[in-house]
């Protein structure tokens, strides 16, 4: 049994379908993909993703589980950047065809809105991060990135004109808040490592149609997938798990996966059963973070960009998603450690998107938007404060003991990566090739370039 049809719960029933297992996964909502999902907007009728999600080359787990469901030519891929730079144009920042981690250097140093002391000390701490290698970036995970920024002489400037921008997006925290081992892995692996870790895959269509094929494919696989059918209780019998207790019955397993977030997994347990294992003994204590996602349609395209970096500013990205078939400019506008904005109603919301959005293109008259839907996910992602990783469970219960037939996934479980559909795909996995007794099921890391293991990033 697999509880949770997000992409960990997706990852780990598809594996274990294709491995001849009698598998079945169940998810409370109507519908698949958990936070990484679209709905129907009652408003307007259309399919909104309930927030722009992006992929990176990097995501090679990710890449694979689309590859198996058959939905990878979905993903649209973009090896460009744009950062705005007013009253200039955007700075452009591209790949180049060298490799890592020559891939950027070209574009990063016509940057336009740095100057050359600033790329240049950028530059230094960037080879910094690469010279102390991968162990040194796990052993920092008890202070903060800026910490880490501070002692490699970033200014102010520096942090609000790079260093935020990336991180704030990939972490879904502040600088000053985020573990450095986190923010670590995303500048070692999504920058450094490999030419192709940077590249920026969107989906062509809405988050739910990926959904369909993963559904259709699992089935194929022998799998049955339930939606509409909540977990209520992880049955215990004091030695192992022997099934779930749904709003349906009670289904009995040899084996539980559960894939849904910490405090959902509190709930489905007694207190015997987390006494029996520690992975369950301090699920309380991850904390989230929230990301806002604000869909602006316009009846007029105002830019061509495909989409936007705004450093320094409250609204991070702009996505531009073209025109639709009601024949409106369609924006969405995402702000990640959104704590600032939960209070605010849409109207609030929308004038301080909008404002932003003025701010990225002066030269051009941006009108008002004539339809707004703000979707706010309070519990967006966990908070990956100094000192997480010590909370991250593994998929199967160590040496210390705990219940061999419950297995842990999710994007908070120890994976190393942050909080994303890679970690969540990677956590599937894990946990599929822990019940499987194949260690190898979790795809390798793109390999690092010769020059970048040169620089000092050993595998
Ligand atoms: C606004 C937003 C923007 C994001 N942007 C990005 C991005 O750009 N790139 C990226 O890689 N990641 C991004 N993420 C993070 C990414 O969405 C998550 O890391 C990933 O989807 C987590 O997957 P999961 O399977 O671990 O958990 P979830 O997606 O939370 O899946 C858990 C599932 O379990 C179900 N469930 C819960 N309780 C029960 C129960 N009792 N019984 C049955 N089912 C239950 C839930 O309904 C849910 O479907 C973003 C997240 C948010 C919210």
């Amino acid at each position: 049994m697999v509880v949770g049809g997000g992409l960990a719960g997706l990852a780990a029933g598809l594996r274990l379908a294709e491995s001849g297992r009698i598998v079945e996964v169940i998810e409370t909502r109507p519908r698949l993909g958990g936070r990484a999902t679209s709905f129907e907007d009652p408003r307007s009728g259309r399919v909104l993703d309930n927030c722009q999600h992006v992929v990176l080359g990097c995501c090679t787990n990710l890449l694979d589980f689309y590859e198996r469901v058959g939905v990878l030519d979905e993903i649209e891929w973009h090896r460009e950047f744009f950062w705005a730079n007013p009253p200039h144009s955007p700075d452009r920042l591209a790949m180049a065809g060298l490799p890592a981690p020559l891939h950027l250097a070209a574009g990063f140093l016509r940057q336009r809105r740095l100057g050359l002391a600033e790329k240049l000390r950028i530059a230094q701490a960037l080879r910094i991060m690469m010279a102390r290698g991968r162990r040194w970036r796990v052993r920092e995970g008890d202070r903060t990135f800026l910490d880490v920024l501070s002692e490699l002489g970033q200014t102010a400037r520096e942090v609000e004109q790079f260093w935020s921008p990336v991180i704030v997006s990939a972490c879904n925290l502040e600088v000053d808040e985020v573990a450095a081992s986190h923010a670590l892995q995303v500048i070692q692996e999504g920058f450094l490592a490999h030419r192709f870790a940077a590249a920026m895959g969107l989906a062509r269509g809405s988050l739910l149609s990926l959904y369909d094929p993963a559904r259709r494919r699992i089935e194929e696989a022998g799998g049955t997938i339930r939606t509409g059918v909540s977990a209520k209780a992880l049955a215990f019998d004091g030695r192992r798990v022997t099934g779930v207790v749904t709003d349906e019955g009670v289904v009995e397993a040899a084996a539980v996966v559960s894939a849904v977030p910490p405090d959902r997994l509190a709930k489905l347990c007694s207190s015997t059963l987390r006494a029996a294992d520690r992975r369950l003994a301090r699920l309380e204590q991850i904390e989230f973070s929230p990301i806002l996602g604000v869909h602006l349609f316009f009846d007029s395209e105002f830019t061509e960009l495909p989409h936007l970096v705004l450093p320094g500013r409250p609204t991070q990205w702009l996505f531009m998603k073209g025109v639709d078939a009601t024949g409106r400019f369609h924006v969405h506008a995402v702000i990640s450690a959104a704590q600032g904005w939960m209070a605010l109603d849409e109207a609030a919301i929308a004038a301080r998107v909008l404002e932003d959005l003025r701010w990225a293109f002066p030269s051009v008259r941006v009108p008002d938007p004539v339809e707004v839907r703000s979707v706010k996910e309070k519990r967006a992602t966990f908070a990956a404060v100094p000192g997480f990783d010590r909370l991250r469970p593994t998929a199967r219960a160590g040496a210390a003991g705990g219940i061999d037939n419950l297995f842990l996934a999710g994007d908070w479980c120890a994976t190393g990566w942050p909080a994303t559909m890679e970690g969540a795909v990677r956590s599937g996995y894990a946990a599929a090739g822990a019940i499987l007794g194949q260690e190898g099921l979790v795809a390798d890391d793109l390999p690092t370039a010769r020059l970048s293991r040169w620089a000092g990033l050993s595998p």
